[in-house]
């Protein structure tokens, strides 16, 4: 482990580290633009600079690798002085046009710019204008005026998706970030993340084009439950204190954006598109009236009808869904699993592009929790027993019932078929409750609450205690 020293600090740095990861890993500041810790070495922003002491110059901290006894300043008067050039060089022909870009409050030039130069612009030409606005796929949008060619969104479609779907056309001030003619960065499914990655606001994700400034929203750590990966993401939804009044309601309830939620087990700092749509799962329109064959009543009348049909059955089938939480699977394992065959049901249903695997993180299975069930039911295979006389569905999906067999159905969406249950009881969804979910390697991570259930929707975890008898929860004890 060779011993550096960095501002006169003695840091115990890994062989591999370059000085400015040595830094970054030990709380020591030093800005950068271009480097990225799951990307290669570019060394073209040049504000990392240090000085190694005793030497005249100043060289990149993202390119110098650690040594025993290596000395650097981060702080030295010609570190300072070539900073601030570099930003004033960054800054030369990007418009200040902080008030309407998206990346305002999430920018590091605008930070660095403030902590390391803070001058006015002394250039007296008139800025190179470049395009404002072109479309780089169905979901990105590049503005070129801002981007100040860092090559983090090339490297990405070159190193991590692997697409080589962006390059930088012609040189100097004429340079031009632009997608490669086949149409690949379209086609990339991990496209969204160069929007990220992208330390100004160059690269602008189409669905939250000036949707929300980024000061008014806070993001709850939550699961993607888009397939078996289970990608940790998080949910940015409006802050309380700054709860719309005048507006629609819904606003304050909506999910603004999704973004990766870095996660060396699972993900790392990437998702895939469909993680990023996430608010297109959630917000379907959802199943809110508890109903007795379509008939509506309350919660508690319709908990009560439940739990009759389920004391009065003989064979009960369950299906257990997949998109169910650890916690919700315990739950009914603790208090129904002895007095119902359960079997596990895939949920949720496909939809268009779904079922794919690929080098990165994509998984064929569409539903995120399949170990945690799959270790206490078998899986289902489509069929019911001829005999059954009660099934219990829980999730999504449509089933063929035995003739005469009643249905509890629980559910979060509309659907035809949940007017036709003996019971239907909605339950929360994910944004509405905290658990976990175990991804198809065995890695459990755990989602939170960000908005509160409606007082007609069940909890499903406490539901399945409240249907059970004191008999079946002795017996599944
Ligand atoms: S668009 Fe953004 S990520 Fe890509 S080169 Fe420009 S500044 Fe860098
Ligand atoms: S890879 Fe799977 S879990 Fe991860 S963001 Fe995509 S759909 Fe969601």
């Amino acid at each position: 482990m060779p011993t550096i020293f960095i501002d006169g600090r003695e840091i115990q740095a890994d062989k591999e580290q370059t000085v400015l990861e040595a830094a970054i890993a030990n709380g020591c500041e030093l800005p950068y633009f271009c480097y990225h810790p799951a990307l290669s070495i570019a060394g073209s922003c040049r504000v990392c600079v240090v000085q190694v002491e005793g030497r005249s110059w100043v060289e990149i901290g993202c390119n110098m690798p650690v040594s025993d006894g290596l000395r650097v300043l981060t702080d030295s008067d010609l570190v300072r002085e070539h900073r601030a050039a570099m930003l004033e060089l960054t800054l030369l022909n990007h418009p200040v046009d902080c008030g309407i870009c998206d990346k305002a409050g999430e920018c590091t030039l605008q930070d660095y710019h403030y902590k390391y130069n803070g001058k006015p612009s002394v250039s007296v030409d008139a800025k190179v204008h470049a395009t404002k606005y072109h479309e780089l796929g169905p979901r990105v949008i590049l503005d070129n005026e801002r981007c100040i060619l860092c090559s983090r969104c090339v490297r990405f479609t070159r190193e991590i998706s692997k697409t080589n779907a962006l390059g930088i056309q012609q040189r100097g001030d004429h340079s031009l970030v632009r997608a490669s003619e086949d149409g690949a960065f379209e086609r990339d499914a991990y496209s969204d993340n160069v929007v990220d990655i992208c330390p100004v606001g160059a690269l602008l994700s189409r669905s939250f084009l000036h949707r929300a400034r980024v000061w008014y929203l806070e993001p709850t750590p939550s699961v993607c439950p888009g397939c078996a990966r289970g990608c940790t993401v998080q949910v940015w939804h409006r802050k309380q204190e700054w709860k719309l009044h005048a507006l629609d309601p819904a606003k304050n309830t909506r999910i603004e954006r999704v973004t990766p939620l870095d996660n060396p087990k699972v993900n790392g700092p990437w998702i895939c598109n469909k993680g990023r749509d996430l608010a297109k799962v959630f917000e379907r329109p959802r199943a809110l009236q508890p109903m007795l064959r379509g008939s509506p009543v309350t919660l508690d009348a319709a908990v009560a009808a439940a739990r009759d049909l389920v004391a009065a059955a003989k064979r009960p089938v369950a299906l257990v869904s997949s998109w169910g939480s650890n916690e919700e699977i315990a739950a009914f394992a603790a208090s129904l699993g002895a007095r119902f065959a359960g079997f596990v049901k895939q949920d949720h249903v496909a939809h268009p592009g779904d079922g794919v695997e690929d080098h990165l993180l994509r998984r064929p299975e569409n539903h995120p929790n399949c170990a945690a069930p799959l270790a206490r039911f078998p899986a289902w295979n489509g069929t019911l027993d001829p005999v059954a006389d009660l099934v219990l569905v829980w999730g999504e999906g449509s089933v063929r019932l035995p003739e005469g067999a009643k249905v509890i159905r629980l559910d979060s969406y509309e659907r035809p078929e949940l007017a036709d249950a003996d019971v239907f009881i909605p339950i929360s969804i994910q944004t509405e409750r905290n658990g976990r979910y175990t991804n198809f390697e065995g890695v459990v991570s755990a989602f939170s609450r960000c908005f509160a259930k409606a007082d007609a929707v069940a909890d499903a975890e406490a539901l399945f205690a409240a249907l059970a008898t004191r008999s079946d929860r002795e017996a599944a004890a």
